[in-house]
């Protein structure tokens, strides 16, 4: 027979001791009067404690900011009442340097063996390093949604965005009730839709990147004319779109009219040496109030944008 082997004793004491001492997480078990009974290490190191014994008897009071300890007490006093956990809470801890650290906690009411509360327990992970990595990318997601509006060239925003702001306005419209209208004029939004007039003379003569100056200064332009609440969209090419809310048709041809002589009145200088350009646009105008849907009020600015540019150019209709 060979020698048995000593079984590994596997006791409570031992698992408690590593608990206590090697778990990152902290954990903590509290009174009803929410005062420690017990702490892990990590915990009680959290607030530059060696000793997790030295934590008995004192509460999150003692050692978090107040603001912080009164809701742990709120959180805890519904816990008991209710006897329902709080689970994966994400806390954010502002720190007396102003350091910023994020927990995920959950808290369970402590049950003695009968199932009365006799407190509560707790378990904290520290989630900073994730939390500014998930901080980052929402930054990051908010910059390249920003920038997927953006159009490359002008700055202005783009077609897909003018698409997707016309459908936004259009519904917002719609819910602010259309009868509304007839007791508010101005419940409702317009649209401009200008064309450069000759543009492609501008390429031939000075090239191509010259013309992209003057499609850059021609933003400007339109910019300066408009409300904040107006949106400025370059559409392609040398074709461009006003947004225009709470604005009725007849605003809109106010506004279509001051873009138009702004245009043709600012001189475009491209250097200091060349000669200054002298650029006109031909413009359609169209009321959400006068049409049925989103695809009839770009469709009758559209037209009418083409019956400026046949009935000779430099001109609202
Ligand atoms: P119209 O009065 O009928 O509008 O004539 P137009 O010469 O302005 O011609 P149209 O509006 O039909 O075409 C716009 C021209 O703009 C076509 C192209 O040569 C030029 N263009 C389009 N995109 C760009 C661009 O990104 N940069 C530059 N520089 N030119 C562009
Ligand atoms: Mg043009």
């Amino acid at each position: 027979m060979g020698k048995s082997k000593k079984e590994f004793n596997f006791s409570n004491e031992m698992i408690l001791e590593i608990i206590r001492d090697y778990s990152n997480d902290t954990i903590y078990f509290k009174d009803t009067e929410s005062r420690f009974l017990w702490n892990n290490r990590s915990h009680a190191a959290q607030f530059g404690v060696d000793d997790p014994r030295q934590m008995k008897g004192k509460t999150d009071a003692d050692f978090f900011p107040k603001e912080f300890a009164q809701r742990a007490r709120k959180e805890e006093l519904e816990i008991m009442d209710t006897q329902i956990p709080l689970i994966s809470n994400i806390e954010r801890l502002e720190k007396p340097d102003g350091s910023v650290v994020w927990y995920s906690a959950s808290k369970y009411p402590l049950l003695d063996s009968t199932g009365k509360t006799v407190g509560t327990w707790g378990i904290s992970r520290n989630i900073t390093a994730i939390k500014i990595v998930e901080e980052e990318l929402y930054r990051t997601n908010e910059k390249l949604k920003r920038l997927s509006h953006v159009d490359d060239l002008t700055g202005l925003f783009n077609r897909r965005y003018f698409y997707e702001m016309i459908e936004k306005t259009a519904s917002q419209y719609d819910r602010r009730v259309r009868e509304a209208m007839t007791k508010n004029p101005k419940n409702t939004f317009s649209l401009i839709s200008l064309d450069i007039d000759y543009f492609k003379r501008i390429n031939d003569t000075y090239g191509h990147n010259k013309g992209d100056d003057v499609l850059r200064l021609v933003a400007g332009i339109l910019t300066s004319q408009c409300r904040k609440t107006d949106m400025v969209f370059r559409i392609g090419g040398d074709e461009f779109m006003m947004l225009l809310p709470d604005t009725p048709l007849k605003g809109a041809k106010i506004q279509a009219e001051r873009v138009r002589s702004a245009l043709s009145s600012t001189p475009i200088l491209l250097d200091e040496t060349s000669e200054p350009i002298r650029l006109t646009a031909s413009i359609g105008i169209s009321c959400y109030a006068d049409c049925k849907d989103v695809a009839e009020l770009i469709h009758q600015a559209d037209d009418r944008l083409y019956t400026s540019k046949n009935l000779g150019r430099d001109r609202t209709t």
